[in-house]
């Protein structure tokens, strides 16, 4: 078992595994280290053997497009490429907000809502100029992750955790990111930018999807080398 480590692992080259015989490689395909972070935590906590590593810390490559038109197979452009380009096991996901009046937009493209060097400032207000004048019980949308596991020799799955809920049009807290400060899940009073990163992960798409892959990750981590 791995322990989390304050500096970061070394560069890799494709194909190149951890010192240790028993120890395989995941990499988490993103460049957000809180990503890799979150997932490295959950495998220590289930006691997988397992180093995770994120791109930032591996051999660059030129990564895919997000083309897909689901959550779904945009995380698994995404796997796939880092399956292929590193050599190891790799995980990707793909998340957004479904908003129910916008047809279930801005969904995949919730990151460039606003389109060209898009924040999430600037995709939150773009969402709460277009939810004006609604009704609050007509404000429901839901928080989609896909997650996508590839083995080098191509194997593939995906699972998927959704968190469902309703906007409020006066952003609310300070923790999260995107658009959690003015999304309230249901069961609950507070936005999700006022709850606390454990309380967030407990009932988010992103825990639910992570919690689903683990005995997959566990069954591909425990065939033999
Ligand atoms: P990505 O999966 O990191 O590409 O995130 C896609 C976009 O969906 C983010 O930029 C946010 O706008 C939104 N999003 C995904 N998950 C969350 C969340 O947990 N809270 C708030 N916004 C989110």
């Amino acid at each position: 078992m791995t322990t989390p480590s304050s500096s970061p692992p070394p560069l890799r080259s494709p194909g190149q595994l951890s010192g240790d015989p028993g120890m395989r490689t995941v990499v988490v395909a993103t460049h957000n280290a809180k990503k890799a972070v979150e997932l490295r935590r959950v495998l220590v906590e289930e006691g997988l053997a397992a180093e995770v590593i994120g791109l930032d810390e591996c051999v660059s490559y030129p990564e895919p497009e997000e083309t897909e038109n689901t959550f779904e197979g945009n995380a698994l452009l995404k796997a796939r490429a880092a399956a292929r380009e590193t050599g190891h096991l790799a995980v990707a996901d793909d998340s957004g907000l479904a908003v129910d009046l916008l047809n279930g937009m801005p969904g995949v493209r919730s990151a460039r809502w606003s389109g060209p060097g898009a924040t999430d400032e600037a995709n939150l207000n773009l969402l709460l100029r277009q939810l004006a004048e609604t009704d609050d019980e007509q404000r429901t949308a839901q928080f989609v992750c896909a997650m996508a596991m590839v083995t080098p020799d191509g194997r593939e799955w995906v699972v998927r955790g959704e968190m469902l809920g309703r906007l409020v049009l006066d952003p609310r807290g300070g923790n999260g990111f995107g658009y959690d400060p003015i999304f309230v899940a249901n069961h609950q009073h507070r936005t999700n930018a006022e709850l606390t990163p454990a309380e967030k992960d407990a009932i988010s798409h992103r825990g639910q999807a992570v919690r689903a892959m683990v005995p997959l990750l566990r069954a591909v981590l425990e065939e033999d080398l």
